[in-house]
């Protein structure tokens, strides 16, 4: 397990400032985010707020990525593009966004319904946040990363939802993406038994339908196969000797 960092606690601090920005950004997009509005315009408010807190976007310019948001609508997993499209009623929006304060990076996504959501999709927000919250619970010093997965598989295999697979959490840090990988499922291998100052970006993504997914034409907007609806949730989180410490909620 080489390769993978533990933060100071000044360093943790750090990154619960990015993390504060972070969390007032996915405030702003879900304000923002009202029928008729411009995924544009509403990424241009989220680069706004980032640039006045004295942060930078760890997104725009990642390997190309044009925005400071990733905007996904209904069966769009994640890496959506902000640019013509609208905001309508009925959407199921997930917003993914992040942010660098002297060096240290956040990272948290949230999924939402804009108007009143019909049982299924609230249903797939809710459990969606739930897995998450299961992962978080499970990233205590001396439990393994496969623990964590298993608590975000368990959660999604009992309300009989899909789990994409070919995209996991990560290590954060000096860098958006570090390692350990966090996948949402178990994957039976031998697995990093966390430590305080270990720093992880935990992100269940699952489906109403299944759980296969691809690329469109923009080589970004991950999609379900089958058109069925998707859902995001990631938090940044350090591991203290108390318990994990969200570093993307307000
Ligand atoms: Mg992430």
């Amino acid at each position: 397990m080489s390769g993978i960092t533990r933060k100071s606690p000044a360093e943790v601090a750090l990154m619960r400032r990015a993390g504060a920005v972070v969390a007032e950004v996915l405030a702003l997009v879900e304000e923002l985010a009202v029928p008729g509005a411009s995924t544009a315009e509403i990424d241009a408010a989220a680069e706004r707020h980032i640039l006045a807190a004295g942060a930078s976007s760890n997104f725009k310019g990642y390997h190309g990525f044009p925005s400071v948001i990733c905007l996904s609508i209904d069966n769009e997993v994640v890496h959506g593009i902000p640019g013509e499209r609208e905001i309508k009623l009925g959407a199921l929006v997930s917003v993914d966004a992040g942010a660098i304060i002297d060096g240290w990076h956040a990272d948290a996504a949230r999924s939402f319904y804009v108007g009143e959501a019909p049982p299924e999709a609230a249903r797939l927000i809710r459990v969606t946040r739930e897995a998450l919250d299961a992962g978080i619970a499970a990233a205590r010093p001396g439990a393994t990363i496969e623990e964590v997965s298993a608590a975000i598989e368990d959660v999604a295999l009992a309300a009989k939802l899909g789990i994409v697979r070919p995209y996991v959490g990560h290590g954060i840090g000096r860098a958006m993406h570090e390692a350990p990988q966090v996948p949402n499922y178990r994957t039976g291998r031998k697995s990093l038994t966390l430590a305080p100052g270990h720093c992880l970006a935990i992100e269940p993504m699952l489906t109403l339908g299944s759980p296969e997914v691809g690329v469109m034409d923009d080589e970004w907007t991950v999609v379900t196969i089958d058109g069925s609806l998707a859902a995001h949730f990631e938090d940044s989180i350090a591991i203290t000797p108390e318990g994990p410490l969200l570093l993307t909620r307000p």
